[in-house]
């Protein structure tokens, strides 16, 4: 079920302060697919997903799950909650500890009166698709972390909701645990073929788990795309540093060439992806990202082919983290773990022009 909201705001009071916690949000988030608001703490991510929920209220704006308009201040309209139709996934996963697996799960039925044999016939369908059979009597305190997360799952899916709505679900389990529980839930919201708006502010999590990725800060949206595209063509500065590690280097832009430019910078001139239409004479950045970035014992004659040295190697398991010193400019790099590269050697550094943008500065 799609979810539309339009012109949202909400501000908070704290010391006398005005905190705009949304700042006038248009977004349109589309039936079954995972969509993330991801950004910094304090953007606004959390109010956003509770005024979805109905759990705060906004100050206006309107808010409509499929074609049911559930909040506008100028209608005076307020669906509450419960009748919205809505699953939730807290962070601290909210389970009942007092209680076991079954009755944690039911309890969303047992509050509507179902009749009992439905309720056995519902929890032992969810808890099949969450892999938790055999759990039913179990205390919800004597279950891992994965486990309390699926319950929690499993409880938020068992009323059959329009729309599941997440607020750091995996934030709480050790980095292993995080893995593989992110790939199981990609899996499972997949065949369920449900809207899922997921709240992290995690940009791995972000990347794995969803089909669209929408960038906030400071009560905004600034940009809605998919991982890669917004990984591989970020729209602004603050996107490309915050979805990943990002060399920024600043200059001009020389030439235009149909999509690509080329770009006069500290590092020499660059050939680089020119999705904005950067116009020509105006300053610039641009994004190279590490694992793009080529080393070499000797320079080929190539496109965006440089002299340089390396600064420091990092051995991290699977890889090195490098620093690159070309001229003035230090770029990071990652360096695979076979190359045989010392601190202090000269080398060739190269990037493909398919393989950096431009950005507006
Ligand atoms: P985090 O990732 O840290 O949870 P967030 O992106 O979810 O952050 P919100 O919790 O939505 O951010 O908060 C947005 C802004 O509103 C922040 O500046 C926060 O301090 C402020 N805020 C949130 N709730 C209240 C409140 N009840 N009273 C005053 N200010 C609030």
């Amino acid at each position: 079920m799609e979810i539309r909201i339009q012109d949202l705001v909400r501000t908070y009071s704290s010391e006398g302060k005005q905190i705009k916690a949304l700042d006038h949000v248009d977004l349109t988030i589309p039936a079954n697919r995972i969509f993330t608001l991801l950004g910094p703490s304090g953007c606004g991510k959390t109010t956003l997903l509770r005024c979805i929920v109905g759990l705060e209220v906004p100050d206006g704006g309107e808010i409509y799950i499929g074609d049911e308009l559930v909040w506008s201040k100028e209608k005076n309209i307020f669906v509450p909650p419960e009748r919205r139709g809505l699953g939730m996934v807290f962070q601290t996963y909210a389970i009942w500890p007092h209680m076991n697996v079954f009755d944690n799960v039911a309890y969303p039925l047992q509050t509507q009166k179902m009749a009992k044999e439905e309720i056995r016939r519902k929890v032992a369908k969810v808890l099949d698709f969450v892999q938790l059979s055999g759990y039913e009597n179990r205390p919800a305190t004597k279950l891992s972390g994965g486990q309390q997360q699926r319950v929690a799952l499993a409880r938020a899916l068992v009323a059959e909701p329009k729309v599941i709505l997440f607020d750091e679900p995996l934030s709480n389990l050790d980095a292993k645990l995080r893995e593989e529980t992110r790939k199981e839930l990609r899996s499972f919201l997949t065949e369920l073929q449900i809207t899922a708006i997921y709240v992290t502010h995690d940009r791995v999590e972000a990347l794995a788990l969803s089909d669209l990725i929408a960038v906030m800060r400071s009560g905004k949206i600034i940009e809605i795309n998919e991982p890669k595209k917004i990984y591989f063509n970020s729209d602004s500065q603050f996107v490309a540093d915050f979805i990943g590690r990002a060399n920024l280097i600043r200059g001009t832009v020389e030439e235009l060439d149909g999509d690509h430019a080329v770009f006069a910078s500290e590092i020499g001139p660059v050939r680089a992806l020119n999705s904005q239409q950067i116009p020509l004479g105006q300053e610039a950045f641009l994004c190279v990202r590490p694992e793009f970035i080529r080393l070499a014992k000797e320079r080929k004659e190539e496109q965006n082919s440089y002299s340089g040295k390396v600064e420091t190697l990092i051995f991290i398991g699977e890889a090195f983290e490098g620093e690159i010193r070309i001229g003035e400019t230090l770029l990071t790099t990652t360096v695979e773990p076979t190359a045989d590269f010392r601190e202090g050697d000269s080398i060739a550094v190269s990037f493909d022009p398919d393989h950096c943008f431009l950005l507006a500065s």
